[in-house]
């Protein structure tokens, strides 16, 4: 039979998945121990159970707890309910990952009318039990039964008012009795009934409470951000409560082992006497430094610092715990890995090793490589972004932080920035065009597109804050300005500020803090790089991405877009005329002028890379994109060219396609234009023959073909490369190696990747096509849609951003062994957004792939999640 209630002597800390992270670690300080207050922690499956079971709690695991709550109270030698000598409790929820704040607690259960007339006769202090009953209803009717806390503290404030003191503490015993009516009729005026008084509905009723809160709003959230299954499901402990509020001998604080904000090896936390800890949080009175209480109770402190450098040795890690002081006596109620800053998470995991109480291992499996986005990007201050209100919020498509005035077209984005501004470009949707105007922004925030929208993609590349599909937010790009849901206007030149990490948009200016890379970083990478077996490449398509990502780590170059090299002004008027060339001469022509850039583009990549591999893409996207879309555009344009204007807007109008994702794209230009190939080609094998002939380290350029579907597609385009580049080694005179290979982005060139091997050396997997094609689901579009799937939790994150390990991954490893199966040396590697994404590293690293390839300022991350994913799969 499954045992749902363990009691703390009965679990340990191994036990995280069952008993959530605070009763493991309860039952693990018990048994080494420690001064716990005793209690029995309720299990994750019974969550899960009570999911199944139509949120009920089952008969038999209802009798567990009360047979375990039973036997507890024959320990402590109290009892719930009792008025002679009262066992109370504190129900607080507890995930196998640490959530916080995310879900509920219930302190002071155990209190009703005639309890509380017991408690005071016990403690001889009338007030303190009058004032532990007041805030159990509060919390009882706030989170339990979710009558607003605003009407709990209306009529406290009400009651202050009456006797004319500003403070809680100024409140005597009478007046809090007076509270406790006033609250007891809040309580009964809202639900209809009164105040429960049997504690054991009371206990039923908060545990029900508890598992409810793991599917509140912001846990789901909380979840999607963190990775976190929503199969798990909270535990629930319920402990003995100890009073930090009995007088000046009693209090309660918060403390780590290590400062959270630097590292820092030095007890760090504060304390308040006479206070119970929602005290210390609400910060109504200011708490003294830990120092203080050696001070004021040398001998509590002497013994919380011992049992500080247990814990920490114990866990080996910086722990964060909660304690309390009842009349003298230290009590622990809870430790758990301390949360910190990443500049603190690199300190505290280089000492650590110097320490010798970890191994670099150790060090490398304990960050969240997720967190290095901070060291790496600006970041808000905190104090001001505690101030801050947001305003709305979209997707958290490129991290950092950014403040600035909104602009809502390119070029006045471009032209504020000349003028000296910080701006912010608003769009409903970025396109190539807008390239410069993000280039001036200090971040992108957009009305529609999802996590890998041609926004989020570039901003990723240039290292830029973005939030794209914030959909809530009406945007009138021509009449430059934006309304919020609740109908708040902002307009051009109005200052916000934008979290890209979060996806929240702020209101006005909130100062922000630059990145600053540290010692310990570059220690714990060089740790991650002995460690890890796959390389990390970079996408880079400018020579300065390639040095941003070089000087990252990366090694190599996964992915060169190059149709993100067009962008220039002089080189989009030369595209342009390619795209609407009527002849092949006249296209040749064009081709012709775009070729120097192209080859002094690729020169430029491949000196920054220093002899790493550069994978460079062929043209991919659908050409109309780059062609002027508005009369005015066009008009221009064909002045330009040379064209009459209806003639230009005719052939516009031609290229459109119903479905240019699956349109006219990828190597289906190069079948249809093979000269565009032959340019591309002529450019890339020319720039390494200049690179090579200067002696420094040999490239061997690798050509990619991208949107294959189908083995006979990727032999004619090939043909084409190789013939191209054979003809201009051979007129060289010279020896140069080259590979050409291919994108696996359409399921069906996964499905046939047997076949497709024999003509590809390589293989990269463009998953965010291959995630749109398997699911058949917009990337441009999945923001908006994936909303009610989150709601109704049928997707618990976007595929677009995590891989999708079950679907798409089972292509990619049909794909990884058909691939090894025909070229058993085939290298593989992942270009796609998730390239960057630590749990999809894993996937990868599990496929057995040589590397993936991400936006520079993901390289980091690539490498720390590498490593992880290395140690896991020798475990
Ligand atoms: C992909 O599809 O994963 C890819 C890398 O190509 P792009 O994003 O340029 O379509
Ligand atoms: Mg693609």
């Amino acid at each position: 039979m499954t045992k749902y209630v363990y009691k703390f002597k009965e679990g340990n800390a191994s036990m995280k998945n069952l008993l959530g992270g605070k009763g493991a670690n309860l039952a693990e300080m018990t048994g080494l121990g420690l001064p716990v207050p005793r209690g029995f922690t309720i299990t994750t499956e019974a969550c899960n159970r009570y999911y199944d079971d139509n949120k009920t709690i089952a008969p038999e695991i209802e009798k567990e707890i009360f047979d375990t709550l039973a036997e507890t109270e024959s320990i402590v030698g109290k009892k719930l309910g009792d008025p002679a000598d009262p066992y109370l409790v504190s129900v607080r929820s507890g995930a196998r990952a640490s959530m916080p704040g995310m879900m509920d607690t219930i302190l002071n259960l155990g209190l009703n009318s005639e309890v509380v007339i017991g408690l005071a006769g016990l403690t001889n202090n009338e007030r303190f039990a009058y004032d532990s009953y007041r805030r159990f209803i509060t919390m009882f009717g706030d989170v339990v039964m979710e009558i607003p806390k605003s009407k709990f503290d209306k009529e406290f404030e009400a009651v202050k008012a009456v006797k004319g003191v500003k403070l809680d503490t100024e409140l005597d015993a009478e007046d809090m009795k007076e509270v406790v009516k006033r609250f007891l009729k809040v309580y009964e005026d809202n639900k209809g009934e009164p105040f429960p008084q049997d504690p054991k509905i009371q206990l039923m009723e908060a545990i029900k409470a508890v598992f409810r809160s793991w599917n509140n709003d912001r846990a789901i959230l909380y979840r999607r951000m963190n990775d976190i299954p929503g199969n798990w499901g909270t535990a629930v402990s319920v402990q003995e409560m100890v009073y930090g509020n009995m007088g000046e001998t009693s209090g309660t604080g918060v403390a780590f082992t290590r400062n959270p904000a630097t590292g820092e090896k030095k007890l760090y936390g504060e304390f308040l006497m006479n206070a119970q800890g929602e005290d210390v949080v609400a910060g109504i009175r200011t708490p003294q430094t830990i120092d203080q209480l050696r001070e004021v109770m040398p001998e509590v402190y002497e013994q919380f610092a011992k049992i500080a450098n247990t814990l920490e040795t114990h866990y080996k890690d910086m722990q964060d715990m909660e304690f309390t002081i009842e009349r003298g006596r230290l009590f622990m109620l809870q430790t758990r890995n301390g949360k910190r800053t990443a500049a603190a998470a690199m300190r505290v995991a280089v000492e650590m090793v110097e320490e010798g109480l970890n191994t670099k291992e150790d060090a490398i499996m304990k960050l969240d490589p997720k967190q290095l986005d901070a060291l790496l990007h600006p970041t808000f201050d905190p104090a001001a972004l505690k101030a801050a209100s947001a305003i709305t919020h979209g997707l958290p498509a490129s991290p950092g932080a950014a403040t600035g005035r909104i602009y809502f077209t390119a070029d006045d984005a471009k032209t504020a920035n000349e003028l000296g501004e910080k701006v912010l470009l608003v769009r409903l949707e970025t396109s190539p065009e807008d390239l410069a105007g993000m280039d001036a922004a200090q971040g992108i925030l957009t009305g529609r597109g999802g996590m890998t929208s041609h926004a989020a993609v570039v901003a990723r590349g240039m290292g830029k804050c973005c939030i794209s599909g914030c959909s809530e937010l009406i945007i009138k790009e021509e009449d430059k300005y934006f309304l919020t849901k609740d109908g708040r206007k902002f307009e051009e030149g109005d200052w916000i500020s934008l979290d890209g990490s979060t996806g929240a948009v702020y209101e006005g200016r909130i100062a922000t803090q630059e990145a600053t890379l540290s010692g310990n970083f570059r220690k714990v990478m060089e740790w991650a790089d002995e460690i890890r077996t796959m390389q990390v490449r970079t996408n880079a398509d400018t020579v300065r991405d390639a040095r941003v990502a070089f000087d990252l780590g990366a090694e190599g170059i996964g992915l060169c877009r190059t149709e993100h090299m067009f962008f220039e002004t002089e080189r989009i008027f030369a595209f342009r005329q390619m795209i609407v060339a009527k002849t092949e001469e006249q296209r040749r022509a064009a081709l012709a002028k775009i070729l120097p850039y192209q080859q002094k583009d690729f020169e430029g990549l491949f000196h920054a890379m220093k002899g790493f591999p550069v994978t460079i893409r062929l043209l991919d996207p659908p050409l109309h994109e780059f062609l002027p879309q508005t009369d005015e555009e066009i008009r221009d344009l064909a002045r330009e060219l040379n064209m009459d204007p209806e003639e230009l807007k005719d052939f516009t109008i031609s290229l459109h396609e119903l479905n240019p994702m699956l349109g006219h794209r990828g190597c289906r230009l190069a079948v249809t234009y093979p000269e565009i190939a032959e340019m591309q080609t002529e450019a890339i094998i020319n720039a390494a023959i200049n690179v090579n002939k200067e002696g420094g380290p040999q490239v061997v350029p690798e050509i990619m073909v991208p949107l294959v579907c189908e083995v006979k597609e990727l032999k004619f385009v090939k043909n084409i490369i190789v013939k191209t580049a054979d003809a201009i080694i051979a007129k060289a005179g010279i020896k140069l190696a080259y590979k050409v290979g291919t994108m696996i982005e359409i399921p069906r060139a996964a499905l046939t990747a047997d076949e497709i091997a024999g003509e590809a050396e390589f293989f990269s997997f463009g998953t965010n096509d291959l995630t749109q094609m398997t699911y058949g689901l917009s990337r441009d579009d999945a923001g908006k849609i994936l909303e009610a799937y989150y709601r109704t939790k049928i997707f618990e994150n976007d595929p677009t951003a995590k891989l999708d390990t079950v679907g798409v991954g089972r292509l990619m490893r049909i794909a990884a062994d058909g691939g090894r199966a025909t070229r058993p040396d085939i290298h593989l590697g992942i270009c796609g957004e998730h390239g960057g994404d630590p749990s999809s590293i894993e996937f990868c690293n599990s496929l057995g792939f040589t590397y993936v390839s991400c936006s520079p300022f993901r390289v980091p991350i690539a490498r720390l999640a590498a490593a992880q994913a290395a140690v896991r799969q020798r475990k």
